[in-house]
């Protein structure tokens, strides 16, 4: 049959009746009545029911193979009075085994064993509308930084060491020689600020050596990384990601309405993100009967509990908790003239979970030294680092931000594993 000639199953939809068409895809579902068969026919935009009148093949047609069939169009006999194809003529392209090894139809299976058999599993359309959903959200990002003047870049992802903690690297042998996996791509959006590139952003793998088992880390994950220079302070970057998230948000709404609805997620656009201060976040929570110290981090049940304490005063989900303590940040955080023991740094907290980090960098060659020091960081053993901060750099800034983690957040999904084709955990380097 002449493929050439193929529809798609959203554009059939929409035709007159008698209109002769060919659809291609797999069979969702067949039912046999007599010499009447029904089938569904699906392809990556829709359902189609087939009426086929005496073509008693078909009975044996198995769920899951692919079909290419052609016929006329007719008002169908379902309330709805959505269109059925009557068909005329058909091709088995590909018969699918039985069983299945996975359940498409009650969604009865386990996580874990639905990434084992992930391409079957995307065959169900509300797995298959949170990476439709996914694509937009990569797409639009890469259209904010390119409308706002940034250039993209590319670095690499084999390097000697990190300016991040050596305990997340996985090592590589290169050649005999010790490398590593990139980490983040943090000293290179860095150097190429201070090469005059001025606005940067990268959406690249990132890979981590995290044990922990949980929702919301992955071993390798894709990270939108941005960097600006002749920033006024953090604040500056602040402004470009809540511009981000606003028009991230906008283009999902816009373009992803039918992956939506069948995921029901409803989406806002958050109006402004509010900024607190590190020490009002714990005052905050303390309240709420949880207590940090001046130093900690908030853990995963504070992220969750300032979330909510936000949605209640402000109606947003967003929020930027600013002002992470110095003992917390790495010692490349500019710290502010009138406190040293606190950073100009942020993180960026959605529906509960933190999806971004962002900081304004020490950009002065001799406080990032003795910085570095503090941390026990030597700075004259990461090569090529230095060098950015001797001749000629500005003050500048930037965020590492989580692409799974972010649609993860935005569609409210349990786990991040959810959010990403092919997962990479400390169990699972297939498939
Ligand atoms: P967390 O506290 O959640 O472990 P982090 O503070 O260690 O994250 P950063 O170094 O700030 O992570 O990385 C920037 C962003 O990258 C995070 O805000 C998150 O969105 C994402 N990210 C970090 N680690 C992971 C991971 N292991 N898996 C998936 N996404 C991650
Ligand atoms: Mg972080």
């Amino acid at each position: 049959m002449d493929l050439s000639k193929r529809e798609y199953v959203n554009e059939v939809l929409k035709k007159k009746d008698d209109s002769k068409v060919l659809v291609a895809g797999w069979v969702q579902k067949i039912k046999s009545m007599g010499n009447l068969n029904f089938i569904d026919l699906r392809d990556r935009t829709g359902v189609l029911q087939i009426v086929a009148k005496g073509f008693n093949d078909l009975s044996k047609l198995t769920p899951e193979s692919v079909i290419v069939a052609s016929g006329v169009i007719k008002k169908g006999q379902k309330k709805s009075g959505e269109k059925e194809l009557i068909l005329e003529n058909y091709e088995l392209m590909n018969k699918a085994e039985t069983p299945l090894p996975i359940d498409l139809v009650q969604e009865t299976t386990q996580l874990d064993k639905r990434i084992n058999n992930r391409f079957l599993d995307v065959r169900n359309p509300k797995v298959s509308a949170i990476f439709k959903i996914r694509s937009e959200v990569f797409k639009a990002t890469v259209d904010f930084f390119s409308k706002e003047g940034f250039i993209n870049i590319n670095t690499p992802k084999i390097t000697s060491a990190g300016v991040e903690s050596g305990a997340e690297l996985f090592e590589v042998n290169y050649f005999n020689k010790k490398a590593y996996l990139s980490q983040s791509p943090q000293i290179y959006k860095q150097m190429m600020v201070a090469a005059g590139f001025e606005k940067v952003y990268e959406i690249g793998p990132v890979f981590r050596a995290e044990k922990s088992r949980t929702v919301r880390h992955l071993t390798e994950f894709t990270g939108i990384d941005m960097e600006m220079g002749f920033i006024k302070d953090e604040n500056d970057i602040m402004d470009v990601v809540e511009e981000l998230m606003k028009y991230i948000i906008k283009r999902t709404i816009n373009n992803c309405k039918y992956e939506l609805d069948i995921l029901n997620v409803k989406l806002e656009i958050p109006q402004n993100i509010p900024r607190i201060k590190m020490k009002e976040v714990k005052l905050m929570l303390e309240k709420e009967g949880k207590k940090l110290k001046e130093d900690d981090d908030l853990d995963a049940e504070a992220e969750k509990l300032i979330a909510k304490i936000v949605k209640k005063k402000h109606n947003c989900e967003f929020v930027f908790v600013t002002d992470y303590p110095w003992s917390k940040r790495p010692f490349y955080h500019m710290k502010p003239e009138n406190n040293k023991n606190i950073t100009r740094s942020f993180d960026l907290i959605f529906n509960g979970t933190e999806i971004a980090t962002g900081a304004q960098r020490e950009h002065r060659y001799n406080i990032l030294k003795q910085q570095g020091k503090e941390k026990g960081v030597n700075l004259d053993s990461i090569k090529g680092y230095n060098d950015i901060f001797r001749f000629g750099c500005p003050t500048h800034g930037g965020i590492g931000l989580g692409l799974d983690r972010m649609v993860q957040c935005l569609l409210k999904l349990e786990n991040i594993r959810e959010s990403i084709l092919l997962p990479r955990d400390p169990d699972r380097l297939t498939p």
